[in-house]
């Protein structure tokens, strides 16, 4: 990228905060990463690991003459450390967020940076593991994925171009679309898969046999339930904050469930085999287009 940030903030140096340091890092595009945390222990990792060069001494000084502030921290959160920013924020700094919802971090700001709206670019990076925290970072997270940014209208287009450029020298390709849509969207292809698996361990988990079914578990299950080992604050927090689209589209699961349970009920197994081969063709021709 043609530019370097002075100085980079980063609250919240889990998986994503962490990821995006490392690779901006690497790539030489910042000089000096400063870390805000919640956990003085992974504050502590993230100093060993190199992901950060310091942790902050207050909030003040954080965020003082920062080019760039990057909100990593679960969107429960994300109400609270706006506020303890906003009277620091010099004119200049872009602030920009990883959440996984955007409209609740989009109310948010209005609330609590309405001073700052040019300089506000809210993101979602679509990348993650199941793991969380500064050890679970690395820098090659974000390469050859997509981050969605999802532009205020009073937003100064430099600070979207800053923003674009940052994701695209972590190697991801940035694409735009209204908050709603965001939500929308990823209520249906991340939030309702996640709700699943959890419910679906939690089903297992709470028999009385549970060790024993466990026991014979297989890939089959690894697979459905691998999202299932996420952070719990994380998705409570997603789930609240998205719950009126996660909610239509727990719905519209619901029915597809019935619609099955009274296929099996029937000994439907033409009706049966339609749905799987349908569903089967769908899964593997997205596989098939998907590079990452
Ligand atoms: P993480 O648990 O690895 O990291 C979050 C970090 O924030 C933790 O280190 C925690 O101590 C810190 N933190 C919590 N509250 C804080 C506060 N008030 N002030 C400062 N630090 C605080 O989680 P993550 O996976 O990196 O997720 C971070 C954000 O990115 C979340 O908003 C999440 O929705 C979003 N996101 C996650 C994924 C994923 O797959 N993990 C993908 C895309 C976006």
């Amino acid at each position: 990228m043609g530019f370097q940030l002075n100085k980079l903030v980063i609250f919240g140096v889990g998986l994503i905060g962490g990821s995006f340091a490392l690779a901006l890092r690497e790539a030489g595009a910042v000089r000096e990463i400063v870390g805000v945390g919640r956990s003085a222990g992974n504050l502590e990792e993230a100093l060993r690991l190199g992901v950060i060069d310091r942790v902050a001494v207050d909030v003040a000084s954080a965020v003082q003459d920062a080019g760039l502030v990057m909100l990593a921290v679960p969107v429960g959160q994300m109400a609270a450390v706006m506020a303890s920013i906003s009277p620091h924020l010099s004119a200049q700094t872009i602030v920009t967020d990883a959440g996984s919802t955007k409209c609740d971090v989009v109310a948010l700001a209005h609330q609590h940076l309405p001073g700052h709206l040019a300089c506000f670019v809210p993101a979602h990076p679509i990348a993650g593991a199941e793991k969380s925290g500064a050890t679970a970072a690395s820098a090659e997270l974000y390469r050859g994925r997509n981050v969605v940014v999802t532009p205020l209208p009073e937003i100064d287009p430099a600070a979207v171009s800053t923003v674009r450029a940052l994701w695209e020298t972590c190697g991801a390709t940035v694409r735009e679309m209204t908050p709603q849509a965001h939500d929308e969207v990823f209520a249906a292809v991340s939030h309702l898969p996640h709700l699943l698996a959890f419910a679906l361990v939690e089903d297992i988990a709470s028999r009385s046999d549970s060790e024993e079914l466990f026991s014979y578990a297989a890939s089959g299950f690894r697979d459905f339930t691998r999202i299932a080992g996420s952070s719990p604050e994380m998705w409570r927090d997603i789930c609240l904050a998205n719950r009126t689209a996660l909610l239509k589209e727990l719905e519209v699961y619901q029915a597809q469930l019935a619609r099955l349970y009274a296929m099996l009920e029937q000994g439907d197994g033409a009706a049966l085999e339609g749905i799987f081969n349908h569903a089967s063709q769908a899964r593997n021709a997205w596989a098939l287009k998907k590079t990452d």
